[in-house]
């Protein structure tokens, strides 16, 4: 029963979909530049995941001790495990002090140190002196609610320069023009329930990461990858989804995040004998190692019966020697996730954790200039014109295989910039107007109907369910193809599932039963990508840790990994070569080597 659909237009120079830190720092850049500019979000801007983040931003301002960015590059490459491609590495760190001076200028109310400069703080896999130092100060913080004072900021300027924001507008899918070239997007309106079409010179994926596709993730509900989905849609490819992180610190049992900045600030974990466990797996670094492996030394801990509580299956975090000023100066937020959420009042006790499903390396493909690649056999680097990636939902590749903390929000910022330098250079100020076939309008309102009107006797929350709990037991810290295969085969059901699946209320305001059931189809085709390619990547690299291929092989596997998913719902397989150049001349390349902290 499909019904036709009347149809509001508008044109623009470029059309943002998504106002996390990404999506802001876009379309305020490409505003500033003079160009047409709107933004869509399915929340209200300041609701994105990005509010949620806690410890820091990173860049080597230096502030509180000796820093350059070239350590920064080298930690992330380090980081990465040798995936990330090095040119865009180094665009990142090389920009990410002045995007932050960028971010203070417009107001950013960073936490300050006595002599009135930014504040910084150690994190995990940040060191200075190429690996060898002692820790970087440079996570730079506002208290442990720096992306709630980031996303502020940004909003504010995006309504001083008068970005036309349409929120609570839920983005359906890409449109393409017959040379496969992206000319905006399909949109319905949660609010009226009526379909826009957005028709654009540049459209802008920065819709976050996919988190929701397991049962337990730091990542807000809203979490669920739906430009990712959209790409594959497209017969476009993702690179890198078997590089899942996990957070060493998600509170026990709820999930909720403990940033890593408590461990910056002295925090440290132990196992049941009261032992400080890190030592033993990374000597140097201890529970400031990189989040995968600090992630793998807990698992062992809790496998080899060492985990703590009457189950023996979480460890803890200890903060209560630190002192009170500290803690209600620095980490005030946590204090009260502490008490909410564990039951825990952290000056005086440990708080119970558990490693938990935080970041997704993987996304849409892109250069350092935000471009979405369409690889070719001839041409890897073949670009997918119109269309532009950023945040969590990219694959730049900067954080390779394993992202390092406060590397995320630099990320978006600098490439959320980068990406209104790029549109400003591809489009004219005020471009005419785009025309689109109406049938490729036709093909994205006949998906939404099928969704809408399918006729079945399951419920999105049941289906949803099993597809988390086969991710979080089949696609976990530690994997194996017999865990993995059992997946696959698993994973087959779900699919079966969603043809039983009927959307109950059929109305198209504020239907949160359709929107759950569209975002539940965008997390089934990524979680399956990433379960075809963690199979596929037979070796151990940053956060893909195969039990039964316990090594990185460099020789076979330092390349990035490409998945499509047909229309009928087979994934196909590639690979990509990691860049291992520099951007320019100030550096030189950093050649693999073991990887220990
Ligand atoms: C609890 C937590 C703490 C963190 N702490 C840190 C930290 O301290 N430092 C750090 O570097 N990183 C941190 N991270 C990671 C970092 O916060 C995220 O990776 C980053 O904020 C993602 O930003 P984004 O712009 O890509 O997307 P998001 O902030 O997730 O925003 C996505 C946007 O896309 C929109 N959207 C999505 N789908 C649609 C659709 N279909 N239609 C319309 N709009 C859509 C949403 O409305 C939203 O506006 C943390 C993450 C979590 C979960």
């Amino acid at each position: 029963m499909s019904k036709s659909y009347e149809i509001i237009d508008h044109h623009y120079d470029v059309v943002v979909i998504g106002a996390g830190g990404s999506g802001l720092r876009a379309t305020l850049g490409s505003a500033e530049l003079g160009l047409k500019t709107a933004c869509i979000s399915k929340v209200f801007p300041t609701r994105s995941h990005t509010v949620a983040a806690q410890g820091g931003i990173g860049a080597a301002l230096g502030n509180m001790g000796e820093d350059s960015w070239k350590w920064h590059m080298y930690d992330t490459v380090k980081g990465s495990d040798w995936l990330g491609d090095q040119d865009a590495i180094e665009y990142l760190c090389s920009k990410a002090p002045e995007a932050v001076v960028e971010l203070e200028d417009y107001g950013m109310p960073f936490s300050r140190t006595e002599d009135g400069k930014i504040y910084q703080r150690p994190f995990g896999g940040h060191l200075t002196k190429n690996g060898e130092g002692a820790p970087a100060m440079r996570a730079c913080a506002a208290a442990d609610r720096t992306g709630h004072a980031l996303l502020h900021t940004l909003y504010q300027q995006s309504l001083k320069h008068k970005v036309e924001f349409f929120i609570e507008y839920f983005v359906l899918d890409l449109l393409m023009d017959t040379n496969e070239n992206c000319s905006g997007v399909v949109v319905w309106s949660l609010e009226d329930g009526m379909i826009h079409r957005f028709l654009a010179h540049q459209t802008i994926i920065a819709t976050g990461g996919y988190g929701r596709a397991y049962s337990s993730s730091t990542s807000a509900h809203i979490c669920t990858g739906d430009g990712n989905a959209m790409v594959l849609r497209q017969n476009l490819p993702l690179s890198d989804m078997e590089f899942i992180q996990f957070h060493p610190t998600g509170i026990y049992g709820a999930g909720v995040l403990i940033t890593e900045g408590a461990r910056g600030e002295g925090g440290y974990l132990t196992n049941c004998d009261g032992e400080r466990f890190m030592e033993r797996y990374a000597p140097n670094a201890k529970d400031l190692a990189s989040r995968d492996v600090v992630c793998r030394a807990m698992t062992i801990e809790i496998k080899e019966k060492r985990g703590c509580g009457e189950n023996k299956d979480h460890v803890l975090l200890h903060l209560e020697h630190l002192d009170k000023e500290t803690l209600h100066k620095r980490l005030p937020g946590i204090s009260e996730t502490a008490k909410i959420f564990a039951g825990v009042d952290l000056t005086k006790e440990p708080v119970p954790v558990l490693p938990t499903v935080h970041y997704n390396m993987g996304g849409i493909p892109t250069n350092f200039r935000t471009e979405v690649l369409n690889p070719t056999k001839e041409n890897p680097d073949n670009i997918c014109e119109g269309l532009m990636a950023i945040g969590e939902a990219a694959c730049v590749s900067v954080h390779g295989a394993n992202r390092l903390g406060t590397n995320s929000l630099i990320d978006l910022i600098v490439f959320g910039k980068a990406a209104s330098i790029t549109a400003k250079e591809k489009v004219k100020p005020n471009s005419a107007k785009l025309s689109v076939k109406k049938s490729s309008t036709d093909l994205i309102l006949e998906r939404f109907d099928n969704i809408r009107y399918n006729k079945g006797d399951l419920i999105t929350g049941e289906i949803r369910q099993y597809m988390q709990k086969i991710m979080q037991n089949n696609c976990s810290v530690f994997r194996n193809e017999e865990l993995i295969s059992q997946g696959i085969e698993e994973f087959k059901k779900v699919e079966l599932s969603m043809k039983n699946m009927s959307v109950k209320d059929k109305s198209l305001i504020f239907n949160t039963d359709l929107t759950e059931a569209l975002e539940l189809n965008n997390l089934i085709a990524q979680a399956k990508v990433t379960l075809h390619s963690a199979l596929n990547r037979k070796e151990s690299r940053g956060a893909h840790s195969r039990e039964d291929y316990k090594d990185r092989d460099d020789e076979n596997w330092l390349v990035h990994s490409l998945s499509w998913l047909s229309e009928d719902g087979k994934v196909s397989l590639g690979t990509k070569s990691v860049h291992m150049n520099t951007l320019t001349n100030h550096i030189e390349s950093i050649p693999p080597k073991k990887r220990v902290y």
